[in-house]
């Protein structure tokens, strides 16, 4: 965006406002506390609105955003079987990388068993700390229940109260029946719903614009908001628990997806993380994909010069049903506290693990903490208790955060994914590094 201007380029500036926002509240943290009066006035009338501003503004945009680009990526593409084949790609992708994904972590946990090792006053105290959290998580699991209910409610009933609630699919939904029905109808009538839209979508990309000029101030705020509170004194009980999950995280990103992004994408790692990462550090600092949006489109269209309706429409279905990394946490946690439990879960369970790990991920809000309500759902199926969750609930703002980069970083290479098995777009193509651009394309770029 301001990247062409002098000065330090943004994704630098954001980066710095990681470090610095980090490296504050670590500070904060160990020299004074968490509970220190100034530590907490500064998290109340500095860090706290700033990051709470930034965040708004994000989320301001994420409905319409959504809405727009949607609806016009559907309407872009023209004919409904497109569309199903586009659609049909991009949860191929979805559900094969986040298979990959679950898998990985089952791998790295069975091997390095984090669970079996934890002392059980350890255990005892934790679930006392956290025995209010738990329980809250507890209620919302049941209420958010995974079932068929699931599926009929992705048919919204109502698409103002779903954006006002932040129904994602719901507007998703909604997004998907307009674009489809401006193909249906006569060209004439359909050219000024889509021109409306294009305008929304334009507006809606200069307030994300806006936004991102906040975000080296906005995640500096968040960080020292997490690192000034957290409880680094939690990380050396569940510290081989915490190294399972970070270590299952970075081989997804640094092994499984560099393959992926090379073979499937065509694209080399290194150029891929150079062109997305403010929108990784984004996602590292919201902890919510849903937040991550507006970035991430902005990293899709600007940074890779994936074409604007593919980007539309693969992304927000990604945000919501690609979670790559939620997946491993998932899949990880449930055998650690069956490790802790004592229960022994036979190979044929330890497929179901996967195939829920999975099935959650897809279903689990990109919000902070979105998949916690389910994975108390998936613990009940192998006997663990739901107030087990306590055990781990203290470390999980850090997990949130790593899991959410890893989300993020699986929705932006589906989004290059299908642009490129739909022959729209191939790595040359990435700006600043253009060798020939295709000529629709230059113009969706300018
Ligand atoms: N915070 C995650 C996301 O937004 C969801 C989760 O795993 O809790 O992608």
């Amino acid at each position: 965006m301001d990247d062409k201007k002098r000065g330090p380029k943004l994704h630098t500036k954001i980066l710095s406002g990681l470090f610095i926002g980090a490296a504050l509240g670590i500070i904060a943290n160990t020299q004074l506390g968490g509970k220190h009066p100034l530590v907490e006035w500064t998290n109340h009338y500095v860090a706290g609105p700033a990051g709470q501003i930034f965040l708004r503004l994000l989320f301001m945009i994420v409905m319409p955003l959504v809405f727009a680009s949607i609806a016009l990526g559907v309407a872009g593409l023209g004919d409904l079987r497109r569309v199903g084949r586009v659609g049909g790609r991009a949860i191929g992708y979805f559900l094969v990388t986040t298979f990959l994904a679950a898998a990985t972590g089952l791998v790295f946990v069975n091997v390095l068993k984090p669970g079996s090792g934890l002392a059980q006053e350890v255990k005892a105290g934790l679930m006392e700390t956290y025995a209010g959290d738990a329980s809250a998580k507890i209620g919302l699991s049941r209420a958010e229940g995974f079932g068929i209910g699931t599926f009929v409610n992705i048919v919204t009933r109502n698409p103002v109260k779903s954006a006002a609630d932040g129904d994602m699919l719901g507007v998703i939904f909604f997004g998907l029946m307009f674009g489809a029905a401006l193909t249906l109808i006569p060209a004439a009538k359909a050219r000024p719903m889509t021109d409306l839209l294009e305008s929304l979508n334009c507006a809606v990309i200069a307030i994300v614009g806006m936004a991102m000029k906040l975000a080296p101030l906005g995640v500096c705020a968040l960080i020292f908001g997490v690192t000034s509170r957290f409880g680094f004194a939690l990380l050396r009980p569940l510290g081989g628990y915490v190294l399972v999950v970070l270590g299952a995280l970075l081989f997804h990103a640094a092994v499984n997806m560099s393959l992926v992004l090379r073979l499937a994408v065509g694209l080399a790692p290194s150029l891929f993380f150079s062109r997305v990462r403010s929108a990784l550090v984004t996602a590292f600092s919201t902890s919510s994909s849903s937040a991550t949006l507006p970035a991430a489109m902005n990293a899709a269209e600007e940074g890779l010069g994936v074409p604007p309706h593919i980007a539309g429409f693969v992304l927000p279905l990604g945000s919501t049903m690609c979670m790559n990394g939620t997946s491993i946490f998932e899949g990880i946690t449930v055998i650690f506290l069956c490790q802790v439990f004592g229960i022994d879960l036979t190979l044929g369970q330890m497929g179901v693990v996967i195939v829920m790990a999975v099935i959650t991920a897809v279903g689990a809000a990109g919000v902070p903490g979105g998949s916690i309500p389910l994975l108390v759902g998936i613990l009940a199926m192998f006997g663990v208790p739901g107030e087990g969750i306590a055990i781990v609930l203290g470390v999980d703002r850090v997990l949130d955060m790593s899991r959410t980069t890893v989300n993020v970083f699986g929705d932006i290479s589906a989004a290059a994914y299908v642009a490129r098995a739909e022959g729209l777009w191939n790595a040359s193509m990435v700006p600043g590094r253009a060798v020939r651009a295709a000529p629709g394309l230059a113009a969706t770029q300018a």
